[in-house]
């Protein structure tokens, strides 16, 4: 495991990162061991600012011609092509994040504002999904940027690998997720899907028979329900794998009908028994996220179908 920076230098000369790689090494360090994980699997950590962080991901990305998995809001994780046939991950942080994380050092976790534990947390869940990319060795991932026609199989190929990675990174790092972290993220999960409802009524509301504007309405609507399931999924992994969350009652939006209600239930009831058969998934083991997608969207007013001829949707 190589420590890089992709700092400007006045930041480089600000910063105290580039003096605690040692003690970043550390950390990173103890959390895999906690979760099972050896750092020989990692290739890169990557620590870098806002002005480079585009770069960064580019070069992890395009580098190594593999699609970024676990992606968060402070970092990513990235595949390495595989020699030998050993599949080694890197991380790209940002520097916020490794300051906060340095930051909170040694503290113990129930001294920790659920800020600092959701820092924390972070680390861990890249480090989930870096242990996933290597149990499963699965490269099968396409950048949503890469598809340019509606096609429901594609889509279900890009959100199920995405789905199914964000459930073992939550499954694998749910130790460092705190009862108060996970009712806040539920609710940031909760007030999302209206915000993405409401979205969608307006994408609707603009809708023109313009053949742009129909491929648009098709992707934002289809997308609208597997990031449903693909944050729940979140939810879902992380219970599976503390006994502190299983507990909480899973919530479903406020608005949701009785029947969006039981697909989410019944989706967490199927998710459970995937999990079962981890690491060796295959389609016919998780063919029916695309059912319950589909239902999900019926039941909120948007039919997609499979045609020839070209797939579409109608609302
Ligand atoms: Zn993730």
């Amino acid at each position: 495991m190589n420590i890089k920076f992709f700092l400007s230098e006045s930041e480089s000369k600000k910063s105290k990162i580039g003096e605690q790689e040692k003690a970043l090494s550390d950390i990173i360090d103890s959390y895999a061991k906690k979760i099972g994980f050896s750092t020989e699997y990692i290739e890169d950590i990557v620590v870098t600012d806002e002005e480079h962080y585009n770069q960064a991901l580019e070069t992890y990305t395009k580098a190594n011609n593999a699609p970024a998995k676990g992606i968060a809001e402070f970092a990513r994780t990235c595949f390495h092509e595989p020699e030998k046939n050993v599949f080694r991950s890197s991380i790209v942080f940002r520097t916020e994040l490794v300051e906060s994380v340095l930051a909170i050092g040694k503290k113990k976790s129930e001294d920790l504002s659920v800020d600092e534990m959701s820092f924390k947390y972070l680390v861990y869940h890249e480090l989930g999904h870096c242990l996933d990319n290597k149990n499963r060795k699965n490269l099968a991932c396409k950048e949503s940027e890469q598809i340019n026609k509606f096609n429901i199989n594609e889509l279900f190929e890009h959100y199920s690998e995405l789905l199914l990675s964000e459930l073992a990174a939550s499954f694998f790092s749910a130790r460092a997720m705190s009862p108060e972290l996970y009712q806040q993220n539920m609710l940031s999960v909760v007030n999302g899907i209206a915000g993405r409802f409401k979205k969608l009524d307006k994408i609707k509301e603009d809708y023109t028979d313009k053949p742009a504007h129909l491929f648009k309405m098709a992707m934002a609507s289809s997308s609208a329900f597997w990031v449903i399931l693909v944050h729940y999924s979140n939810l879902i992994g992380s219970r599976l794998n503390n006994e502190e969350l299983s507990g909480i009652q899973l919530e479903v939006w406020p608005e949701a009908s009785k029947i969006s209600h039981s697909l989410i239930l019944e989706f967490e009831k199927m998710v459970c028994l995937l999990w079962n058969k981890y690491p060796d998934w295959q389609t016919e083991d998780y063919n029916f996220l695309v059912n319950i997608w589909k239902f999900l969207g019926m039941e909120n007013g948007y039919k997609f179908v499979q045609n020839p001829e070209g797939d579409g949707v109608y609302w």
